[in-house]
């Protein structure tokens, strides 16, 4: 190809995914394809700052594709978040010789990316990597899918206690903004009724729900709630409240936390990697720039980060509806 981009610079930023070490894997590998050096930046822009980087080859990044957090490390820097902070960001650019850089992360580390682009014109192309998949542009981002085969293991395990003591348990998984991971592994792993930030069931509602099931002969029951959930109540205090109204569980609260972000990434989420890593390459070369790679019905599609920041990733009102009928 022919191309003004000699050299590309690859970082992870914000919040960790599994999967992202197979976008670095797949970033570092097709630049080595398509004769371009690469060189890594260690600790997202924190590494930008200080000149933390490292070239690597497509050996470098052997044995990965299967490992969970980022090897180049992940940060939240707020230096960058000053123009003082983007111009020594800068200078390492230049240092390095760096044409274009490709960055993984969120919606805040594409934020950064955007006004780092406008300030010294520098390529920059977006990989989503996030648990959360709330971004817009892609139906799937990097890590979503293993999260919630985590969270489907872990709910299967709590379900076996719950059987055993007749308990109803509160279930409180990742999703501030987005109730994605709660409505499809509450659905995934049959879950009673699942709470998300998008919609607002009501305490009462989930109580009745709840009456309702043990009037029907269920002795044990899992409710799932999203972090965010639209109650604005914690996932203890709804607890408690139902705790009140219903004396015949014993209720028990289950939040399970950071393991959510953890483990070796799933099949799906490493060939996402792979395909939005060699996609991310292909289009800087191409002269493409603020754009995030993306996944639609399958294909490979490239949103302006503008877009991708300031869209709203739409949960699936049909998984509502699922999931209402299933719990008769
Ligand atoms: P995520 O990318 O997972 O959403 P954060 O919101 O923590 O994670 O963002 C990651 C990093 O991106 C921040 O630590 C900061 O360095 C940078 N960043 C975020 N927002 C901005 C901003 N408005 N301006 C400049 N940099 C930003």
């Amino acid at each position: 190809m022919n191309s003004t981009i000699k050299r590309i610079g690859v970082l992870t930023s914000g919040g960790d995914a599994p999967g992202m070490n197979a976008a670095v894997r797949a970033v570092v590998r097709s630049a080595a394809f398509f004769s371009i050096e690469c060189i890594a930046v260690y600790q997202g822009y924190q590494g930008l700052i200080s000149n933390n980087t490292k070239q690597l080859n497509a050996r470098g990044v052997n044995n990965i594709i299967n490992k969970g957090g980022t090897v180049l490390k992940s940060a939240r820097c707020l230096e960058f978040r000053t123009p003082e902070g983007r111009k020594k960001a800068f200078e390492t650019i230049q240092k390095n010789n760096i044409d274009g850089l490709i960055v993984i992360g969120g919606d805040g580390s594409f934020t950064g990316a955007m006004i780092f682009q406008s300030e010294f014109n520098i390529p920059v192309i977006g990989i989503p990597g996030t648990i959360d998949n709330d971004i817009y542009g892609t139906t799937h981002t990097i890590g979503y899918d293993t999260a919630l085969n985590t969270v489907i293991e872990a709910i299967d395990k709590i379900r076996d206690t719950a059987i055993s003591h007749n308990r109803l348990f509160f279930v409180e998984v990742m999703g501030r903004d987005a109730g994605h991971i709660a409505l499809n592994t509450g659905i995934g792993a049959g879950a009673e009724e699942i709470l998300i930030p998008e919609e607002d069931m009501g305490l009462d509602r989930l109580l009745d729900s709840l009456k309702r099931s043990e009037k029907s002969g269920k002795s044990s029951s899992i409710v799932v709630i999203a972090e965010g959930d639209k109650t604005g109540k914690n996932v203890f205090e709804i607890a408690e409240y139902i705790e009140k109204n219903l004396p015949y569980y014993e209720v028990r609260v289950s939040v399970l936390g950071h393991m959510q972000r953890g483990g070796s990434p799933s099949c799906f989420d490493r060939v996402l990697a792979s395909r939005m890593g060699v996609h991310a390459v292909e289009s800087i070369i191409n002269g493409k720039s603020n754009v995030m790679v993306g996944i639609d019905d399958s294909k490979m599609i490239l949103t302006p980060l503008s877009q991708a920041i300031k869209g709203k990733s739409k949960i699936n009102k049909d998984l509502i509806r699922v999931s209402e009928i299933l719990t008769v």
